[in-house]
């Protein structure tokens, strides 16, 4: 029987990709959080919070949720050398893979035969970079990878029919810096 272990970057993007595969999977389907490049422990336990609440509001208890860890440690160390290659750069190619890397070898030690992401859900991600990297890590573990096309503007929709928190930077120390510097450069012209 088919099942899916579906990494979850924050509730905005999972809302349009488990809405996309539910019913696919017949109720054999689980989440996994596991993003060690979230700059804070208060803004992992927020994005963390809500993808709890969306599922619970939208799924009940259908959906398992793993938390795979606040591992910021690890990522401050990998990714530190590449900090100023800027955003889609080899800095977030590191990223994606620690993520992809966890999820594929969850969804192997739990026996599941599908793997995904919502990473590539949005616009500022390298979805073609990621879904590379899916497909080599499928033929790695023996584990399916899934590369759909998910709607962004299913999220937007899905984000205001539950009030989903949508965060206005993609997590790690740098990404926050680099919204900060937006703003200041809005504000100036
Ligand atoms: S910008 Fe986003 S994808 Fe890139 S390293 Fe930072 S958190 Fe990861």
């Amino acid at each position: 029987m088919k099942s899916l272990l579906l990494h979850a970057c924050c509730a905005p993007c999972l809302s349009a990709v488990s809405d996309a595969l539910y019913n696919g999977f017949d109720g054999k389907l689980a989440v996994l959080f596991y993003n060690p490049n979230i700059d804070t422990r208060a803004e992992y336990d927020r994005r963390l919070r809500e993808v709890e609440r969306y599922l619970a509001a939208r799924y009940g208890k259908n959906i398992e949720i793993l938390n795979g860890g606040y591992e910021q440690d690890r990522f401050e160390r990998e990714v530190a050398p590449f900090a100023a290659t800027g955003e889609r750069g080899e800095r977030c190619t590191l990223c994606y893979a620690m993520r992809l890397s966890r999820t594929f070898e969850e969804a192997a030690a739990r026996g599941m035969t599908h793997a995904a992401t919502t990473l590539t859900v949005s616009p500022h991600k390298d979805a073609a970079r990621i879904n590379k990297m899916g497909l080599a890590l499928e033929r790695h573990h023996a584990v399916n990878y899934l590369s759909g096309t998910w709607e962004y503007r299913r999220s937007l929709d899905l984000c205001r029919e539950y009030a989903i928190y949508r965060q206005d930077y993609c997590g790690c120390r740098e990404s926050a810096a680099e919204r900060d510097q937006r703003k200041k450069r809005r504000g100036a012209s």
